[in-house]
């Protein structure tokens, strides 16, 4: 196991003791140390797809992914390390398409809090040993596997507490939550739906959230129409590594400050 190694476990040590006394902050989707949007001017956007796992979270959405790759749709993948071990073989075969980038949906998707919140009924990590293993040891996990080192984390639910949100900006991983919500995951989203919430809020340097884990849900249906249509309106789609993110309220500081956004 790999969180069992001595760099591990110091490493580990070294952060349960700097956050001991620690207070969680704020909790939400969009607290300080969170961004939601590429910092861009020009008609890029991400569109994000999460691998939850866990029981009713294992699914692979093989439609959707095989779209995504014939339209060459490049797209963030956000995966858990549950997802990952229910998926093994098609989760290798991600990790090698060019076209994906793997970045890290937790250990055990589960919220991510330095004392037990929860949210939409999941279960946060309990306290900091167990929110540095959610964070941390789905890190190594990916890297361990894919040789890549995924460099965004988004909690499970995208709730977290600013403790949280601090602690994986000192490990080299910045927090990503989203600035559009497709609202696959509600149950019986219609594709139209799905479609609608996408193009009415999609802006430049949008993060759209999405799912690759429930072949069941609209997502695959609403994409078929979601990607011509964003094309046509000149939107160019982009993996995150490729970019600084921001948050809003820190766009909002840049723009009144320069009188107008950056990059
Ligand atoms: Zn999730």
């Amino acid at each position: 196991m790999l969180n069992k190694e001595t760099s591990y476990l110091e490493l580990k040590k070294k952060v349960v003791s700097e956050y001991a006394h620690a207070s969680p902050g704020h909790w939400g989707e969009f607290v300080n140390g969170v961004d939601e949007e590429i910092l861009t001017q020009r008609k890029y956007i991400a569109f994000t797809f999460d691998g939850c796992g866990g029981k009713n979270g294992n699914g692979f959405d093989k439609e959707l992914i095989d779209f995504l790759h014939n339209e060459k749709v490049p797209a963030t993948l956000f995966v858990s390390g549950k997802w990952i071990d229910a998926n093994f073989t098609s989760f290798l075969n991600l990790s090698r398409d060019t076209l994906f980038e793997i970045e890290n949906h937790g250990l055990n998707h589960k919220v991510c809090s330095i004392d037990g919140e929860s949210a939409y009924g999941i279960q946060g990590t309990k306290d900091v040993e167990e929110a540095f293993d959610e964070i941390e040891a789905n890190a190594l996990k990916i890297k361990a596997i894919t040789g890549y080192n995924p460099c965004y984390y988004r909690s499970a639910t995208t709730f977290i507490d600013e403790a949280c949100a601090r602690m994986a900006g000192e490990l080299g991983i910045t927090v990503v939550s989203f600035e559009v919500l497709s609202g696959d995951a509600v149950p019986f989203t219609s594709a139209s739906v799905i479609e609608e919430n996408v193009l009415r809020n999609t802006k430049p340097g949008a993060i759209i959230i999405m799912h690759f884990n429930h072949p069941e849900w609209n997502t695959y249906e609403a994409m078929h129409k979601i990607v011509p249509e964003l094309r046509h309106l000149g939107y160019v789609f982009v993996r995150l590594n490729a970019f600084k993110l921001i948050s809003a309220p820190r766009k909002r500081g840049a723009v009144a400050q320069n009188g107008k956004g950056r990059g």
